[in-house]
């Protein structure tokens, strides 16, 4: 078995098709001096944008139009005027037309490789997609033809770009396997949209496998079987049966209200990063949004955004949501998130330092044009602010207190905002744990974050994987915090939601419904799942099981428990 990244979920069964790239060998191109080059690189250039638009226009049909775009993208960057000029001037250097897009194209690859941000890393592999594309016009070289598939193919290739994908037809293709890229890479994105199950960066599949092999990939988990037994064949067979099965059945899940077994109501919501997201949150039939993390519009650019940049992007989500509500987290930076051009100062412990609310309210200017930009959004649906790391209660009073002066501010310059806008804290540290019964008293509301809950009260590092076997939210240290957390909200009448990975944990909750939490917030592809999980529970069937579950000292046990009650239950 090989093993790679599971990059798109699914069980693939068919034959493999290698898709090898043409050797794009110009050292045998002779330079026909500058005019010539210049010409046949701005030929290629239009031939290039010509085909490139021909498949965004296919993908658009069948895939979707953001799925277009990233080869639109590759349109726009070949365009650049900048771009072109760059290869003209390796042109009048004395290199041939291929050399001269090889060079820029590299300096490009380069450049993007090297940033941290793994978006951003991804753009070079569209370079290196434009380049070979771009080079292979040139020297008349056919590209990799994919339409034209046999049904039942499994494609391997070095790597999958998203040139390759716009000649896939889907139905003849039952998976793919790479030697490299990642699960944020345009290739696996592509892949998700499309239901294609995707192992990547499985290491040497290109030699292993040859054409004709039959392929069993496991694209949830990346493992790749080549020439498998005929009864291993058929176990998975039985498993995509099964698959498929549930895949409808959850579909019965779409466009219906959250309810316990017994009928009580729970709001379902999602995590997002972008206004774009609120497309698959609509999609997925989501009740709103439990937390919008709004680091992601810091990041991946060069300055703040400004308060109008902020506002447009709030009141884009509220106005997406029609009216549901919308909880839109301030900035949480530091620790783990970092955004350069800050010029945070590089801490001994990070994610013990200054961080999210404490930083915000130390970059007072900053903060305002937040909390301005959401007041103003506040007018165009239904806002709540959130505050992340809270660990005290001064931060919530200064936040409301200058949150007050901004709504005057505001008033006064006849700008509208709800002026009953809520104000709530993520409780994600033990010390916001332990006196959420205090926090209660002055939170509008509770959106427990069980990502940072569990790594500050394990006193574990999140990303450590040495240590990884104690990062788990059914811990007994953790449970107690959340069961704490939970009926302090409660009986200071305050809904308390979640928007930790746990929320979406099928072994969760039925105990976040015996604690009596009201509120789900997961991500979008998690919505049918979790929906299905909270009606399977009534609350008595739950609190039975809480009982049970609670008086277990560890959390194998725990986990093994629940393991067995969830499976029959
Ligand atoms: C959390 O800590 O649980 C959370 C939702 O926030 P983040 O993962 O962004 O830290
Ligand atoms: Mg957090």
């Amino acid at each position: 078995m090989y093993q790679g990244i599971g990059a798109s979920a699914g069980i693939g069964i068919g034959k493999a098709v290698l898709i090898r790239q043409a050797e794009l060998d110009w050292s045998g191109v002779v330079f026909q001096g500058a005019a010539a080059e210049k010409e046949r690189l701005h030929k290629a250039i239009a031939a290039f944008i010509d085909k490139t638009n021909a498949m965004a226009d296919a993908m658009r049909a069948r895939v979707g139009e953001k799925q277009a775009e990233i080869l639109t993208g590759q349109v726009l960057m070949v365009g650049d005027p900048f771009m072109s000029s760059q290869m003209e001037e390796n042109i009048d250097r004395g290199l041939c037309a291929e050399a001269a897009v090889d060079g820029v194209c590299a300096m490009y690859i380069d450049m993007f490789s090297q940033v941290e941000d793994e978006l951003t890393r991804q753009r070079a592999s569209d370079v290196k997609d434009l380049r070979a594309r771009l080079i292979s016009i040139l020297m008349g070289k056919e590209s990799v033809d994919l339409a034209s598939l046999p049904a039942g193919s499994i494609l391997v290739a070095h790597d999958f770009t998203p040139s390759m994908t716009a000649g896939i037809q889907r139905q003849h293709v039952e998976a793919v396997v790479t030697e490299v890229g990642g699960v944020t890479s345009h290739s696996a994105i592509l892949a998700r949209t499309m239901e294609l199950p995707a192992a990547l960066s499985v290491p040497g599949i290109m030699s292993a496998v040859q054409d004709g092999d039959i392929l069993v990939v496991d694209g949830g988990e990346g493992q790749v079987l080549v020439n498998p037994d005929p009864a291993v064949v058929q176990e998975y067979r039985e498993r995509q049966a099964r698959l498929a099965a549930d895949k409808a059945a959850l579909a019965a899940y779409r466009d219906r209200p959250t309810l316990t077994a017994d009928g009580q109501t729970r709001e379902l919501f999602c995590n997002i990063g972008s206004p774009k997201d609120t497309e698959k949150v609509l999609e997925a039939t989501g009740e709103g949004i439990g937390l919008f993390r709004t680091e992601f519009l810091f990041m991946d650019r060069a300055s703040l955004p400004t308060e109008e940049e902020q506002f447009e992007a709030y009141r884009q989500v509220a106005q997406a949501m029609g009216g549901r509500e919308v909880i839109i987290r301030t900035l949480d930076v530091g620790g783990d998130k970092e955004i350069p051009y800050l010029g945070m100062e590089k801490e001994d412990n990070p994610f013990l330092g200054f961080r999210a609310i404490r930083y915000c309210l130390q970059r007072r200017e900053m903060f305002t044009a937040q909390l301005r930009a959401l007041l103003r959004a506040s007018a165009y649906g239904k806002v709540k602010i959130m505050l992340p790391l809270v660990t005290c209660i001064e931060e919530l009073r200064q936040t409301r207190v200058l949150l007050g002066q901004l709504k005057e501010e505001l008033a006064a310059q006849d700008i509208p905002f709800d002026k009953d806008i809520k104000l709530g804290v993520m409780i994600e540290t033990p010390a916001a744990a332990l006196i959420s019964d205090l926090l209660a008293r002055e939170a509008d509301f509770f959106s427990i974050g069980t990502n940072d809950l569990t790594q500050y009260t394990m006193a574990v590092d999140r990303g450590n994987s040495a240590v990884a076997y104690l990062y788990s939210p059914l811990q007994p240290a953790v449970l107690r915090s959340i069961r704490t957390i939970i009926r302090n909200g409660r009986e200071a009448g305050i809904p308390v939601g979640m928007c930790g990975e746990a929320a979406a944990d099928p072994l969760m909750i039925p105990l976040l419904i015996a604690f009596g939490l009201t509120e789900f917030s997961v991500s979008a592809t998690s919505v049918l799942a979790t929906r299905r999980a909270i009606a399977s529970w009534s609350q008595s069937e739950a609190e039975r099981l809480a009982e049970e579950v609670m008086a277990l000292s560890d959390s194998d046990g725990i986990k093994a428990y629940l393991k067995a009650a969830v499976s029959k239950h």
